[in-house]
């Protein structure tokens, strides 16, 4: 059988919720993406979750809810997907990049702090391969900020300060000094699409904290649904009630709420990945880590502190390799490729791509996330792999 990158883990358990799901007569938002909800507040000990169609709506919302937009920048990270900045363009602002720290996938919070300016509304850290970004550092930044000038009656004025929303589309079941993903940055957003750690084929979830307890809580629940489903004052589950037809639009919202049908299979999921999917991912991310530290010239990615009590939730096995160029980088691939054994490269930095590019954004400002990119290759890493296929893996890594 030959090894996949990352298919998604569906047992029996899926596929009876969804069928239950499907004769319910309920299919789109209602009670299975309340229960989601509750789950992932409950796994992040956050104040709040709010289900959507994707992780990128997800950080889309919040930036839109904040009001941030035109005139306005948002620093992050050139070391993501691509879908980080494309939310802070489609809101018309402007995305700063922070180059990541020396020989790390993190965003560098002395870079956040030379790139802030009184028009800095947000920072958007990415927890890259599930490994947590400085939050304590970050949130240092932006309390002790003085130039912050929010938009008159808005959500920025009432927080007071830089809001922080995290890119957590890997970092479900991560831990920082402690405390749960999910319930350290103001926002963060988690990602259910099919390669992630837990999926519902397609779709996201925000959670939020109390948010220095400037905003309510459950105002800020409410108006993330009412955003993301047409500005409508009632959702089409509360519409069927008895005589309860009538309703208003508030604004022109957008259209990204979370259907049933996804959500009875992120039931499961989460589940599933809170009792043992999380610790065969932990476990097969050890192993690789065990077997390749015989051979100096691998750089093993992070995985743990100890003393601090920050974990990675083992996304993805970013693993570099000393001294390769690009070119030698891309030909091991296409070596392993040849040998059966698919690998990947998390990410190309974003000023590498022709619609960064094309918006003046140079590679040669951010060296180190080239550092990291040229000689970076992704093993598989998922829960359907079997200690022979890591064996048989690190074996022919090693043989390189
Ligand atoms: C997958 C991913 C996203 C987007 O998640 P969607 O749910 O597909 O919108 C955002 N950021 C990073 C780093 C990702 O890997």
């Amino acid at each position: 059988m030959s090894i996949k990158f990352s298919p998604p883990d569906i047992s029996e358990e899926e596929i009876e919720a969804i069928t239950e799901t499907l004769r319910s007569g309920w299919i789109t938002t209602g009670p299975k993406t309340r229960e989601l909800e509750e789950l992932v507040t409950d796994y992040t000990n956050s104040k709040g979750a709010v289900c959507l169609n994707s992780a990128t709506a997800g950080m889309e919302m919040v930036l839109r809810l904040f009001d941030i937009g035109p005139g306005d920048e948002v620093i992050t990270t050139p070391y993501t997907y691509s879908a980080t900045a494309a939310v802070i363009l489609h809101v018309g602002a402007t995305p700063v990049f922070a180059d990541v720290k020396k020989d790390s996938f993190i965003i560098d919070p002395k870079e956040i702090e030379r790139k802030i300016t009184s028009k800095t509304k947000a920072i958007i850290p990415v927890d890259i391969a599930g490994y947590p970004a400085d939050y304590d550092e970050i949130f240092k930044i932006v309390r002790n900020n003085r130039v912050f000038r929010p938009k008159k009656g808005s959500y920025q004025e009432k927080l007071g300060r830089i809001l922080v929303l995290a890119d957590a589309a890997h970092s479900i079941g991560a831990k920082y000094k402690g405390n749960s993903i999910g319930s350290v940055a103001d926002f963060s957003s988690f990602s259910f699409h099919a390669v992630k750690n837990v999926t519902t084929s397609e779709g996201g979830v925000v959670t939020f904290t109390n948010l220095d307890s400037r905003l309510d809580t459950n105002s800020v629940y409410k108006e993330l649904r009412t955003l993301s489903l047409h500005g409508q004052s009632k959702d089409a589950i509360n519409k069927i009630k008895p005589g309860s037809w009538e309703y208003d639009i508030l604004f022109p919202g957008y259209k990204c709420n979370m259907t049933d049908l996804a959500a009875s299979l992120g039931v499961v999921q989460l589940k599933r990945y809170r009792s043992s999917l999380s610790n065969l991912r932990e476990e097969f991310f050890n192993l690789y880590s065990k077997k390749l530290s015989r051979d100096s010239r691998f750089i093993l990615p992070k995985y743990i502190d100890e003393a601090e009590g920050t974990k990675s939730s083992c996304h993805l096995y970013q693993l570099r390799i000393k001294g390769l160029t690009e070119q030698e980088r891309n030909r091991v691939i296409l070596d392993l490729a040849n040998k059966g054994i698919p690998l990947n490269v998390h990410y190309k930095p974003l000023p590498l791509l022709t619609c960064y590019k094309d918006l003046g954004y140079k590679m040669e400002d951010y060296p180190n996330a080239y550092n990291q990119y040229k000689n970076q290759v992704t093993l598989p890493l998922h829960t359907l792999l079997t200690r022979d296929d890591i064996e048989l893996i690190t074996k022919t890594l090693l043989s390189i």
